[in-house]
């Protein structure tokens, strides 16, 4: 019967914006933030980018009146609902949608709810806010090997899932996102774990952004770094001797956002 029949569900792009630079957002994911009915986001994308979206066709499920977030399950629920209305949505996350974005629990959900959807990948901050360093994650005399971490949980507490001191052992690059404020702790960690004092250790804040900040020290000085320049989140810390080849590069690197701070605490 006309008007009864319940429209097909509209597409659901999970799409990464990158590190924050609009120049660093995929083709693809610039046409369908042009073309969907609606745009779904939080802060992590940028101001830069969070200027480019339609403001009469976007949602910022961010932050809430109380300052607090938007719970998964209600961003989850807004989905499918936008869906079933017949619409093309953007699910706009900052970095890669799959890289500590909770992606994959969105991709689960609109699958259980019959939710058609596709992953457009992007350039992640785990790669991206050390390169713009001028640092890379791997190195042939330095590091074979690089993980990505959260630094969310306290390395301190029995239930902790990330093994500091098995990552101490492998020799490679470690990078940490939303490592900021226990810095202290797993810094401590990995000292433990038998990683050197003096192993490198750089701070990346905001990369891209406006306002970058770059600040550089050792596990051993890394703290009081982070407290004489003011590193706040989002920022990812990057640790090994990857972090110390920056020195040989910085005076004829151009990624030019920002400040830097090279190693306030030994000056
Ligand atoms: N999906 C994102 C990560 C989300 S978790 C990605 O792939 O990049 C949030 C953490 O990402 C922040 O705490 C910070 O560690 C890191 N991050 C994201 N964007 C960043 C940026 N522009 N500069 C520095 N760190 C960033």
């Amino acid at each position: 019967m006309p008007g009864d029949a319940t429209p097909e569900p509209g597409t659901v792009y999970l799409v990464g914006s990158g590190p924050g630079d609009p120049e660093l957002l995929t083709l693809k994911a610039k046409r369908l933030l042009e073309e969907v009915d609606f745009v779904l986001h939080d802060k992590l994308p940028g101001p830069k980018i969070i200027d480019l979206l339609p403001d009469d066709r976007r949602q910022d499920v961010g932050k809430r009146a109380h300052g607090n977030r938007t719970p998964q399950w209600e961003i989850n629920e807004r989905l499918v609902e936008l869906a079933r209305e017949g619409k093309s949505v953007v699910r706009l996350k900052g970095g890669d949608s799959f890289v500590f974005g909770r992606g994959g629990e969105e991709a689960a959900y609109l699958a259980e709810h019959g939710v058609p959807f596709e992953v457009v990948p992007a350039v992640t901050s785990a790669v991206a806010a050390p390169g713009v360093a001028g640092i890379p994650v791997t190195h042939r005399d330095h590091a074979s090997s690089v993980s990505f971490v959260t630094g969310h949980e306290d390395p301190t507490k029995p239930e902790s899932t990330v093994n500091w001191e098995a990552l101490a052992e492998t020799g490679g690059t470690i990078v940490v996102l939303m490592g900021v404020t226990r810095l202290p702790q797993y810094a401590d960690a990995l000292i433990e774990g038998g990683l050197a004092p003096e192993t490198p250790v750089a701070l990346v804040e905001r990369a891209t952004w406006p306002g970058q900040q770059i600040a550089t020290g050792t596990l051993e000085t890394i703290v009081d770094v982070r407290d004489e320049v003011g590193i706040e989140p989002p920022a990812v810390t990057v640790i090994g001797g990857v972090a110390g080849t920056r020195e040989s590069v910085v005076e004829f690197l151009r990624n030019d956002y920002s400040r830097s701070v090279e190693d306030v605490a030994n000056d």
